[in-house]
Formats: structure tokens, sequence, C-alpha cells
């Protein structure tokens, strides 16, 4: 990697903050000053200090989000906003993506990585990775729903989903629920709720898999994972 893509992609600055850097001498390569930010390093075998400080490079970042209503769980939108939006420089320049796709009105966990391979494993149909969801619906939602998520709905393409775990927080002509699914379909839960002739009117990601919303991220708000999460998910 080009000595000055590492520094300003661990917060060492613009490109052209960086070059300022690397002119006073203070970046070094194994002992050796840097001048040039062509040079390439291996941050991995090579220490590469900054001022005497070593600096720290991780390949990947791995960040859990509250995602709010109102932003696109993609990586660029020419008219929309999208979470890698809400992202600091630092963490944007990393070029991380949403790990699947929360609807634009949905709010929740969202994993934010620029690990491929990580992203892959969770998102396969194979891994049947549970995501659990609270949502709000219009409708009383009954025992009779329990019964049909258990076996599986039919939606309005035909497809029947795999069975899905139906719990009632609240029962009325709105009802509360949490509903764990195994699948990732466009528009999963909103479609289920549909093929019981009800509607999902607030729907929030709380888990998926082992890894739970950080309940005190506000919405928008992220934080990196730690490293017993990320651990979790693989
Ligand atoms: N199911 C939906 O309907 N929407 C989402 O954003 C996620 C799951």
């Amino acid at each position: 990697m080009r000595m000055d893509k590492l520094l300003s992609t661990i917060g060492y600055g613009s490109r052209k903050e960086v070059k300022q850097l690397l002119k006073t001498g203070a970046v070094l390569a194994d002992g050796v000053v840097i001048k040039d930010g062509k040079t390439h390093v291996d941050p991995d075998q090579q220490e590469v200090t900054v001022h005497g400080e070593p600096v720290e490079y991780r390949e990947f970042i791995y960040l859990m989000m509250n995602k709010p209503p109102g932003v696109l769980s993609a990586t660029e939108d020419l008219s929309q906003p999208t979470v890698i939006d809400l992202l600091t420089p630092q963490d944007a320049v990393r070029e991380p993506f949403p790990v699947g796709r929360l609807d634009k009105d949905t709010e929740g966990l969202l994993v934010i990585t620029n690990d491929g391979q990580l992203s892959h494993q969770l998102l396969s149909p194979k891994k049947h990775v549970p995501k659990t969801y609270y949502a709000v619906i219009s409708g009383r939602v009954t025992e009779d729903d329990i019964e049909a998520f258990k076996k599986g709905v039919t939606l309005d393409d035909e497809y029947v989903t795999k069975p899905g775990r139906l719990i009632i927080l609240k029962s009325g002509e709105t009802s509360e629920i949490e509903l764990t699914i195994t699948e990732g379909k466009f528009h999963q839960v909103k479609r289920m709720f549909e093929a019981v002739g009800k509607k999902v009117t607030y729907l929030k990601r709380l888990t998926m898999g082992d890894l739970k919303l950080d309940e005190n991220l506000e919405p928008g708000e992220y934080r990196d994972l730690t490293e017993e999460e990320v651990e979790v998910l693989r």
C-alpha cells in the first residue's frame, strides 16, 4: 500500500496534509525516513512510525450502526443519503459497505464492514443466519399468525417462507411483535404480514446471528464491533 494512502486511511488527514507531514521527515518505515507518499509499505510486515509513535493499521473495519429511518443501506446514491454518508471520513475512506439491506424506513442493527468474506458468510442463504425484528403492526396479531409463520406463509410472488418464530408482545388494533427469520427476501417481514392480511407500520432489526443491537446507540450512531462481537459473527 502507498504510504500516503496508509496515513490518510488511518486518520492523518487528506492526501495533501499527509504530503506535508511526509515532507517534515516525521514518518519512518523500519527506521528509514519516507518522504515520498508513493513509497510502498506493508503495514503488516514493516513498522511505520509518525513522530516516533507506531501507527496501528487494521486491514478490516467492523462497525455496528443503529440505522436511522430515511437513509438507504447502500454505499452511494445520487439523490438520497446513505448509511456510508453517516460515517466519519476516516471510516468512509476504508471503503466499507453495509452487510445486506434494510429498507429505507427500517431502523436498527446494520453491520458495516470492508471484509467481503465475512459479509458473504453472513448473507449466504446456506448459513440461515437468524435475524430478529421488532415490529408494530396495524391489526390484531393472533395465535393463528404464530402458527402460520411457523409453517411458512406464501408471499405475493408465490414463494413459501421458511419457518419464522413470531412472539406477540401486544395484541390489539395495533400490535407489537418480535419475529425471527432465517432468510432475507426483499421486504420479507412486511410481505409476511401482508400474507396474513396485516401491515407493518414500524420495523427495527434487533439481532443478526448472536450479535445484538447496542441499545446505547441512538439512531444514526455507530461504533466499532468488539473483537468478541466479530468472533460471534464468524
Ligand atoms: N424485512 C422487511 O420487510 N424490511 C426490512 O428492511 C428488513 C426485513
